[in-house]
């Protein structure tokens, strides 16, 4: 059944070559019990080696059941050492970190026998063996001979046809060598059975046939067999492990050296632990942001002002390479500066302001307008009417000077008149903004409000422009203020026409104060802005509302001095040549224009502000750049200003946890090595029973995976018990409850990186233990 013809091993250690095998031939029949004897380093070992297809041979044929094994490819060989041969070892070679039957039932599970099947067979095996009363010991529980008994029994277990025996005494004392010598013999009745040993006698006692070496040669054969040309009856089934019985095999490997698994566990899990601990500090911050962004910024308005900014700006500054620098051309070059080309300006009209006013009051329910509109104010002080205004300025600044400042109000802050409310039973900006400390709310148009401060503190300009004689730092009664009255004249009430044909303010301030077509305002009442609204809006000062400067705009629309404003080209009051910008200005500044200079939009939340920006972005749809309106978005700007830095932050404290992953990486690198190393012999075993490369790397990277699994479960569960206290320190520096929050979803994806870096770091040491010499690693301590 076996035949082999002319086989060569050589071994090249440096300059020696060893004859291990030198052209040995040699037949065996299909039932005998062969004895090999020799001295050592005949190439008893290689020979049994070579037939058991663990050590392939230099040149020469074996031919097994007239099939050459000149074709076999590596799978060929594994399912042959699998379904064709048993090896019994002196040192046993059993596993020990599995049981007695999982030993036994190893190589079924390789040629994939049933669960049910594989237990019957290897309890029937250890029956026959005589060890049916220590089936369910470990293998470190049993004598040498009982060892050896199983050894034997997982030989049997897959029905080989041959049973390769190496020393299968040699270990063992003179009385239990007879019983396993006796239970071989039996074995030899129904298979081929190879057996090594140095011990003549033990081959004369049983064997039927005894062949003796020396250097390599077969120098005597008892009872030769000449093998008959066959036709190839060679038939085997593939060898597979599942993914199942490595981690099986890696677990309870890993159960005898528990101390050593938590250890490694724990320090590589350090990384996922720092990672962890980052993510859950900067998703706590995030959030803390976000809600505050919401809460004070959803109150700051989107900014729609007749002069803006592009946001392109910085886009306009061009990347100049370093040689074009510096010209030696003789000339100066006249350009506009970056901040003016990305000025722009916005033509507000009727239209658009009619359609600012169409918002769906669902989405932003207050509208605020800045307009140069002066209103014309007189107050009687101590019986004497005076000139007042509605201004922070020094009271010496120049009328140019308070546009300036209406002009400053861009981005919307610090505005004087407030927002009209779109639906009566909307949002109230006033009512959410702003706490009332004295009077009322206005009620009517001709209603003005004192804002002030958190301090109480407003703006004593403000006040010196209303004619209170108040200096630094004065305290005022709320009753000094509240219930102040004025009158608010028209233009035609207000300016006289001289001869010339200028208009100057009336100087009879009495006989305007008591014109009749005059209107009193009224201060009703003091307000300030409620500590949750960390902006201001309004300026700390006299807040009217926009109603009242659109009456005064209707109203002066057709008044004298506009009339002649408009036909002029030089100012009508002092003459002075006007620019066109000038004059436009100027005519606002009189009431021409019910188009307001800027116009303020308050979403009622966060999330109704991408809506208004996009009902503002549809009117720009398919307009030239010069026509678009463009709309400054603040809130928007410092939270993506903000997000962007927390990102940035975040990145860098990850790339710092990240090397600790690294490390650790590498440490269960060196982890793995060990292991294989020290599981060498079970490597072994393992190709002996007929293991494919294949399965010896998946042994190992269930192992790693198993670690992995468990390092990151155990980083993520520490990381997140580390969040108490992180989150009590935080809270007791800063106020902040509950910063630090491990997501699920976080903590899932560190569990599988985890385990997939250390699969990685593993698998290398895993190839290197597939690639192992069985033989090799049978012949290690
Ligand atoms: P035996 O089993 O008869 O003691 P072996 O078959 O183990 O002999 O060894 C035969 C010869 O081959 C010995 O000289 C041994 O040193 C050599 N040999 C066996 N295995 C190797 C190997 N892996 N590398 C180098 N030489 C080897």
């Amino acid at each position: 059944m076996l035949e082999l013809k002319e086989i060569k091993k050589y071994y090249t250690v440096g300059e020696t070559t060893t004859k291990a095998l030198d052209g040995v031939s040699v037949a065996f029949r299909k039932q005998e019990f062969v004895a090999i004897l020799g001295p050592s380093g005949s190439g008893k070992t290689t020979m049994l080696n070579v037939i058991g297809g663990l050590d392939n041979y230099d040149s020469g044929d074996m031919v097994i059941n007239g099939k050459s094994t000149k074709t076999f490819k590596d799978g060929d060989w594994d399912a042959y050492r699998n379904n064709s041969i048993g090896f019994i070892f002196q040192s046993y070679n059993l596993i020990s970190h599995l049981g007695i039957i999982d030993n036994v039932e190893l190589g079924m599970t390789l040629s994939g026998v049933s669960r049910e099947e594989k237990k019957r067979r290897a309890e029937e095996a250890l029956t026959r063996v005589g060890l049916k009363d220590h089936m369910h010991k470990k293998p470190n529980q049993l004598s040498g001979g009982q060892m050896q008994r199983v050894a034997i029994a997982r030989a049997l277990a897959n029905d080989p046809e041959i049973l390769l025996c190496d020393e299968p005494t040699g270990a063992l004392d003179s009385e239990t060598s007879v019983q396993i010598m006796e239970l071989i013999q039996e074995l030899s009745k129904e298979k081929l059975v190879i057996m090594v040993t140095h011990n003549p006698e033990l081959a004369n006692q049983y064997a039927d046939r005894i062949i003796e070496f020396s250097d390599g040669k077969i120098v005597n054969d008892s009872h030769p067999h000449k093998e008959r040309p066959k036709p190839d009856q060679f038939n085997l089934k593939r060898t597979k492990m599942k993914f199942t019985t490595a981690l099986n095999l890696s677990f309870n490997n890993i159960r005898t050296k528990k101390g050593r698994t938590f250890l490694t566990a724990f320090a590589s899990s350090i990384g996922i632990i720092s990672i962890a601990v980052v993510l859950s500090l900067s998703n706590g911050f995030q959030k803390q942001i976000d809600a505050t962004q919401t809460k004070t910024l959803a109150k700051f308005p989107i900014t729609i002002s007749k002069i803006t900014t592009t946001d392109d700006a910085t886009a306009l500054q061009t990347n100049q390479k370093e040689d074009e620098k510096y010209p030696d051309k003789k000339v100066v070059i006249a350009e506009t500066s970056a901040a003016d080309q990305a000025q722009h300006t916005n033509q507000l009209d009727q239209e658009y302001v009619d359609y600012i006013n169409e918002i769906d009051p669902k989405l932003a329910n207050n509208i605020g307008y800045t307009r140069l509109a002066n209103l014309n104010l007189m107050r009687e002080i101590d019986g004497k009417v005076k000139q007042v205004s509605l201004s922070n300025n020094a009271a010496d600044s120049s009328e140019s000077g308070s546009m300036m400042s209406m002009m400053s109000s861009m981005t919307g802050v610090g505005v004087s008149s407030f927002p009209k409310q779109l639906e009566a039973d909307g949002t109230n900006f006033l009512k959410d903004n702003y706490t009332l400390l004295a009077g009322s709310y206005p009620k009517a148009d001709t209603d003005l409000v004192l804002v002030v401060d958190e301090n109480n503190k407003t703006n004593i300009n403000a006040l010196k422009n209303l004619g209170f004689d108040v200096k630094n730092e004065e305290e005022l009664s709320f009753d000094q203020i509240l219930g102040t009255t004025m009158k608010l004249v028209n233009n035609d009430a207000y300016y006289t026409k001289l001869p010339t044909g200028n208009f100057i303010p009336n100087q009879d301030l009495q006989t305007v104060y008591d014109n009749t077509s005059n209107q009193e305002l009224k201060i009703s009442g003091i307000i300030r802005a409620k500590s949750s609204a960390s902006m201001a809006l309004l300026a700390p000062g006299i807040a009217y509302s926009d109603s009242l400067a659109q009456e005064v705009i209707k109203e002066n629309q057709t008044s004298a001095i506009v009339k002649a404003q408009e036909a002029s080209d030089t100012n009508v009051m002092t003459n002075e040549q006007m620019d066109e910008a000038t004059k436009e200005n100027f005519m606002d500044y009189l009431g021409a224009s019910a188009i307001p200079y800027s116009m303020m939009i308050y979403p009622n939340n966060f999330k109704d502000k991408d809506e208004v920006l996009d009902y503002l972005d549809d009117w720009n749809k398919g307009k030239s750049q010069e026509d678009k309106i463009i709309y400054s978005d603040l809130a928007g700007t410092m939270t993506e200003l903000t997000g962007g830095l927390m990102d940035a932050v975040t990145y860098v404290l990850i790339a710092f946890a990240a090397i600790s992953l690294v490390t650790s990486m590498i440490m269960i690198a060196i982890i793995t090595y060990t292991s294989v190393i020290e599981r060498t012999k079970e490597i072994g075993v393992l190709k002996a029973l007929g293991a494919r490369k294949k399965d010896i790397t998946r042994v190992f990277d269930a192992e790693t995976a198993i670690l992995g699994v468990f390092s990151g479960t155990l980083g993520v569960v520490i990381a997140y018990l580390a969040t108490f206290p992180i989150n009590s320190v935080i809270y007791k520096l800063t106020d902040l409850k509950n910063v630090a929050q491990l997501e699920l979803q976080h903590a899932v994806i560190l569990v599988i990186v985890s385990t997939i870096l250390t699969m990685l770091g593993g698998h290398i040491p895993a190839r290197m233990a597939s690639k192992k010499d069985a033989a090799i690693a049978l012949r290690a301590d």
